[in-house]
């Protein structure tokens, strides 16, 4: 892909100003294209990253911890692929360890890495779930996320307060119904809902 400049950004987002019906010469949008190449930057961060690497330095299991791990209510900042538009929301992350755990704030970590691209929430969660898997090689991973989706909710059939719910479970989280119990309890506590 070509990289392109701030410049070419910035005639794209003044294009679709007009597009929009407004005039982006008119003193209140002159700077407007500059800020929004600038918030794109900022926003899709995920394409400058790449996740993996923050499961990469793991610590030894000390103490023969054996229960799940479970990061709750994680935020999730990200665009749907299909209108560009905000999906926010929260995501449960758990998993078995083996041998290897990681730090916790590698957790959010790495949710935000994926988030910040174009996704779609189902692909995302799938993402967070199979890169904990391969790195850390759990007996098993769980993720859910909820969201609300600003093209379900200010466009299309407008349904606010909808959240769309999706998880990924392997392993034991999956296969072994205690331990799925077990995730989907301590996910499910965090917000009240
Ligand atoms: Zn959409």
């Amino acid at each position: 892909m070509p990289k392109r400049t701030q410049a070419e950004a910035e005639a794209a987002v003044r294009v679709l100003i007009e597009w929009a019906g407004d005039d982006p010469a008119r003193e209140g949008l002159a700077e407007t294209p500059a800020r929004v190449a600038k918030a794109y930057r900022e926003l899709f961060t995920g394409y400058e990253q790449d996740p993996r690497d923050y499961l990469e330095k793991t610590f030894e299991q000390v103490g023969g911890y054996d229960n799940l791990v479970v990061l709750r209510d994680i935020r999730v900042v990200s665009f749907c692929e299909h209108h560009m538009l905000p999906f926010l929301g929260r995501a449960h992350v758990g998993y078995l360890p083996n041998d290897r755990v990681v730090g916790i704030s590698k957790l959010s970590r790495v949710v935000n890495a994926f988030s910040r691209r174009l996704q779609i929430q189902e692909k995302l969660t799938a993402e967070i779930a199979e890169a904990i898997n391969d790195i850390l090689k759990p007996q098993g991973v769980g993720v859910m996320i909820e969201a609300e989706h600003q093209c379900m909710t200010m466009r299309g059939v407008k349904e606010p307060g909808s959240n769309l719910v999706t998880s990924r479970l392997m392993g034991v989280i999956r296969d072994d119904p205690r331990t799925r119990e077990e995730f989907l309890k301590l996910a499910r506590q965090g917000n009240g809902s």
